[in-house]
């Protein structure tokens, strides 16, 4: 993009509002016009131009190489793997790879910039147009589904950080981000609500993680959003907008939006204007603030980088870029409906995160294997249990799938003991909750506690017959026309039976005895 260049136009999608989001106003109502700068840091082992360790936590400069740290004569040289992982970032959506890029030098002062520049992509970034199709609300199949363009991915330099925490009077420096790679992905103007906004960011997190190229996680800093925010009379012209700087929460960035578009719409409507500035976020009052009036372009002095030759790459590398890329998301939610038979709802929770679906997977092919059937067979009765029974239950131990006490191969397990009548589902509960405790064998806890559900009639008939002779009137209105109550007595049988009891041998006994 060339210097000055305006957005005075709004991508093919961007008119079609997802969700009819207004603010309302004494003059009438307000479009909320949304575009994000999101900072991600490229998950790579050592800085985009030297050699040094980028771990998450390390004692303040004890990551620094004497480039990051801009000694005179230092030379940058790039590495191969943050442009790589950029690359297929490009790739995951579907975006030009511009094979012919170059780095900038942006210059600024400030105490945390050694350089007195940053080195970033201004006139010709690595990855050009690409697009994220986004679904407002994920787990509503029916819900609004939108493409976002983006127009931009470009390479950059993280700056280091600087600690006012630390000392009464004084401020410390620490480099350790100092040189970190960071893709900048700036999106288009094109959302249009704080939801919008909020799916667009869940949507990119998921692609970057599935790809592995960002780990995503926001409350470290290794991704943060810069949230560009402007208000206009629907289908009018794109209002000046202001910029709210290093958001670093999906919460936030929709809280950010609400305010910051209210506020604009109050001053417009009290006869005043906006100011194209720099905002921050403060997530105490949940509410935005000045920061400094917003610098242009030329403000940086952007020049092409001498220490650095162009970055040309060839059909090699692009190909082995694209031959490492994963199935992304919505190909695999896709592929869950049409070939395991997955509800829309149950493939797109699955589908969500890079590591739910993992783990479903293991899950799959295990199940399969336990009880010798196809992937197909199966999906549905694991992916019921997982989504229901698993995720339920780690969510009150407030864990993450990553950190299942129970693996995919003992819940294949379990799923096997349900499939071959062994126990029943209400069971399976049970035996979930005693192998979160003690990572036993499901087999060996329902050998152990005589969980096994019995088809054994006789049992189950004397029981029956225990039910309805304590409920007479019950028996009486059943007879008489009231089919409902059929369940009363499955649920009084199977209580009697502490849930052992094979349903269906139940079902068959019961409406023999009612008649
Ligand atoms: P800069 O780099 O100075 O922040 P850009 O022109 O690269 O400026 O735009 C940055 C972001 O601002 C992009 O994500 C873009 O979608 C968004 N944007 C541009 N114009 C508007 C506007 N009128 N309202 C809301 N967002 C906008
Ligand atoms: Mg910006």
């Amino acid at each position: 993009m060339e210097e000055g260049q305006g957005f005075d136009r709004l991508s093919p999608n961007g008119n079609k509002a997802m969700s009819n989001y207004r603010i309302q106003g004494a003059t009438g109502e307000w479009e909320v016009v949304i575009g994000l700068e999101v900072h991600a840091q490229v998950t790579s082992n050592a800085k985009l131009f030297s050699g040094a360790p980028t771990a998450f936590g390390a004692e303040p400069n004890t990551q620094v190489s004497l480039i990051d740290a801009a000694m005179p004569g230092m030379l940058p040289v790039p590495n191969r793997e943050c442009i790589r992982q950029a690359v297929r970032t490009g790739m995951a959506i579907n975006a030009v790879i511009n094979k012919w890029s170059r780095f900038d030098r942006k210059n600024y002062f400030y105490a945390d910039l050694p350089q007195g520049y940053q080195i970033s992509q201004l006139y010709h970034p690595l990855v050009g147009e690409g697009v994220i199709t986004v679904q407002l609300d994920e787990k509503d199949p029916d819900s609004e589904v939108k493409e976002i363009g983006v127009e931009r991915i470009h390479v950059e330099q993280d700056a280091g950080k600087l600690m006012h925490d630390q000392h009464p009077t004084r401020s410390y420096v620490d480099l350790n981000r100092s040189g970190v790679a960071l893709m900048e992905i700036v999106s288009r103007p094109d959302m249009r609500s704080p939801q919008e906004a909020g799916a667009y960011l869940t949507k990119l997190r998921s692609i970057l993680r599935y790809v592995g190229s960002c780990d995503g996680n926001m409350d470290q800093g290794s991704m943060r959003a810069d949230v560009n925010v402007s208000v206009r009379k629907p289908g009018g012209e794109l209002g000046t907008r202001t910029e709210t700087k290093n958001v670093n929460s999906v919460r936030f960035v929709m809280q950010a939006i609400e305010q910051e578009a209210q506020r604009q719409v109050d001053v417009l409507e009290s006869g005043g204007r906006i100011v194209q500035e720099t905002r921050l976020f403060d997530p105490d009052k949940g509410e935005t603030r000045s920061m400094r009036s917003k610098e242009d372009a030329h403000d940086y002095r952007y020049f092409p980088d001498p220490d650095l030759l162009p970055l040309v790459l060839d059909d090699a590398f692009l190909d082995e870029c694209r031959a490492t890329l994963p199935e992304l998301p919505d190909a695999k939610r896709g592929r869950y409906e049409s070939e395991l038979g997955l509800s829309a709802y149950n493939a797109a929770v699955l589908t969500a995160d890079a590591d739910t679906a993992r783990w479903f997977e293991a899950l799959l092919a295990e199940s399969a294997r336990v009880q010798k059937k196809g992937e197909a067979e199966v999906a549905k009765a694991a992916s019921n249990w997982l989504i229901s029974e698993l995720f339920g239950a780690l969510n009150r131990l407030g864990k993450d799938i990553e950190d299942s006490p129970v693996s995919p191969e003992r819940g294949a397990e379990l799923l096997g003991l349900i499939g071959d009548g062994t126990i029943s589902g209400s069971i399976a509960k049970q035996v979930l909750e005693i192998m979160l405790e003690t990572g036993d064998a499901p087999a060996k806890i329902v050998e152990e506690k005589g969980l096994k559900q019995t088809s054994d009639t006789g049992a189950i008939e004397a029981e029956i017959a225990k039910v309805l002779e304590a409920n007479p009137d019950k028996v009486a209105d059943y007879r008489g026309g009231k089919d409902k109550l059929f369940g009363f007595f499955v649920g009084q049988t199977m209580k009697a039976m502490q849930g052992k009891a094979n349903p269906q041998v139940v079902n068959e006994l019961l409406k023999k005895a009612l008649g």
